[in-house]
């Protein structure tokens, strides 16, 4: 499509937005199972849920503007999603495909957040009041989403790597602690899932 007015542009970044969130509902699966602390599980399958959703009212902000919902493939999230696919595959401890799925998972909402922004401030130029309005609801949500993300990497997520490191460096040093380590992490995990 020639992009030769701001209402066409409007529209190109909707269906850009349109296949970010569809590539996003099938990642998220992926992501989600490789995934061992609740707390993180949780939030991936609660923004799944969440993202479904901000389809449907995708679906509106393009009846809003007397347009058919399409989309037009995102190679910025294919390209996010491509990376975080390489870190499941790479064969990571735990702890630490963790630590660097939530630094996955924060970039696909920050170039949420970037391109829901752009777009509301748009349709808004453009006068386009229910657009911008909706448009702005999907964008708290991905705000929120990041902030919760971060907040799980700082109280669980990156401590718990580092744990987990210092006792494997721990089981190194001294031969005889290795058991009872061993038994240390187990039942923290056992705690952590039961959180
Ligand atoms: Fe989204
Ligand atoms: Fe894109
Ligand atoms: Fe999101």
């Amino acid at each position: 499509m020639a992009i030769r007015s701001m209402h066409d542009l409007l529209l190109e970044e909707l269906r850009d937005l349109y296949s970010a969130e569809r590539l996003a509902v099938r990642a998220y699966p992926r992501i989600r199972k490789a995934i061992q602390t609740d707390a993180l599980r949780q939030a991936v399958e609660e923004h799944l849920e969440q993202t479904k959703e901000q389809i449907e009212r995708l679906n509106r902000v393009f009846e809003s503007v007397d347009a058919k919902s399409r989309a037009k493939t995102c190679h910025a999230m294919e390209g996010l999603i491509e990376e975080a696919q390489e870190h499941l595959e790479a064969d990571l401890e735990p702890e630490l495909l963790e630590v660097i799925l939530v630094a996955d998972l924060q970039k696909m909402e920050h170039y949420e957040i970037a391109s829901y922004g752009s777009a509301k401030a748009h349709a808004e130029a453009l006068g386009l009041t229910e657009a911008a309005e909706l448009l702005e609801e999907t964008l708290e949500e991905e705000k929120q989403t990041d902030a919760r993300l971060n907040q799980l990497a700082i109280d669980e997520i990156n401590p718990q790597a580092l744990e987990q490191a210092e006792e494997e460096a721990g089981e190194e040093g001294e031969e005889e602690a290795e058991p009872q380590a061993r038994r240390q992490r187990s039942s923290r995990r056992t705690s952590a899932r039961a959180r």
